[in-house]
């Protein structure tokens, strides 16, 4: 059997099977009890290396024959299993080494690149971009906007949502904003998203957390339920999943870590954007937003129905935040004034939570 890089595969792939598989197998790997577990080795030896034959420099002969040597071993791993003597761990273990091995070919890869890729990241981060996204396999930050270790903050979870009572997504939120200063925030969904559908089409009774959890899809279906009966199947779904970035957009604008930077003075916009799975182009569904007023300027002027709700939603939330500073403002202002008995200001009604 040859490979790729015109390697006889047969005694390296032996080799570093041996190395990365420390169980025995249906005779393919002979190993005794009493051999001690060897964790996965380095990348394969310059002597193996040296008997590849084609025109490559080192470093890509490490690779393609590095590359050959695992897409040997899964279907390898997998057979291994179905052998006598096989315990329930084999295929587990298999998967595992695999894996590792991936690792140690990509961090081989990576210095071969630049010597110092890890020692550059390794004290400090400094990304310009958070990513609120689904956690579909499909939809890997890092990979779809070409950036690399160390350049985007990510959250992820079940619809891209960040809703204010989430702990995970805000206090993920409150770090990047404040400690890492974050300049963009990105919220992206992606078309055909499983939870958009199941908001759809799954009753709310349905037992399960994910049912829970994607009510907030649900609260924006409502919202917007004659502009989506006029749709069917799949454009049904991707208008909700269009709509449930907006809606998401509007709760990070909304959320107190946002409009603290913002009152700050702080460098911060907001993305809403959308993922199609089947050409893997992002598509850019808002306009930078940098304040609430833009937000409530660009929905204001769309023409779907769930924008104008949000457009209104923002605009109540603007009215009811400048009552509550000016009363804040007032309240502060009659603490301060002397009291007439020369007695010391309590601290007026409102300004606790107690
Ligand atoms: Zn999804």
């Amino acid at each position: 059997m040859r490979g790729t890089a015109g390697v006889c595969l047969s005694s390296l792939q032996n080799a570093v099977l041996r190395r990365l598989l420390p169980f025995s197998s249906a005779g393919l790997l002979p190993r005794t009890r009493k051999q001690p577990y060897q964790p996965p080795g380095g990348p394969p030896s310059e002597q193996a290396l040296d008997s590849s034959a084609g025109p490559h420099r080192s470093c890509c002969r490490r690779a393609a024959a590095w590359a050959t040597v695992l897409s040997a071993l899964r279907p390898a791993a997998g057979a291994m299993c179905n052998g006598d003597g096989c315990t329930a761990r084999c295929a587990p273990e298999a998967s595992l080494q695999s894996i590792l091995a991936s690792n140690r070919l990509w961090a081989h890869e990576q210095t071969q690149h630049d010597p110092s890729f890890f020692s550059k990241l390794k004290d400090q981060q400094t990304p310009e971009w958070l990513w609120i996204g689904c956690s579909d396999s499909r939809v890997p930050a890092n990979e779809l906007l070409g950036l690399g270790p160390g350049e985007v903050f990510v959250q992820r979870n079940v619809g891209n949502l960040a809703t204010h009572k989430d702990m995970n997504v805000m206090s993920c939120m409150e770090y990047a904003v404040t400690v890492l200063k974050v300049k963009h925030i990105i919220v992206c969904g992606h078309y055909g998203c499983g939870a958009v559908k199941g908001a759809l089409t799954l009753p709310c009774a349905t037992p399960g957390l994910v049912n829970l959890w994607i009510q907030d899809i649900r609260d924006t279906r409502d919202k917007n339920i004659e502009l989506l009966r006029k749709l069917r199947g799949p454009e049904q779904v991707d208008k909700l999943v269009e709509l449930n970035v907006m809606r998401q957009v509007f709760n990070v604008c909304t959320s107190p870590i946002v409009q603290q930077a913002w009152d700050a003075g702080q460098t911060l916009a907001v993305h809403g954007l959308v993922y199609a799975l089947s050409d893997g182009i992002l598509k850019q569904l808002t306009p930078p937003v940098t304040s609430l007023g833009d937000f409530e300027e660009f929905s204001h002027e769309q023409e779907l129905d769930g924008l104008r709700h949000l457009s209104l939603s923002v605009l109540e939330h603007m009215s009811f935040e400048r009552e509550a500073l000016r009363r804040t403002s007032m309240e502060r202002q009659a603490s301060q004034r002397p009291q007439q008995d020369g007695s010391t200001p309590t601290a007026p009604a409102g300004t606790t939570f107690a």
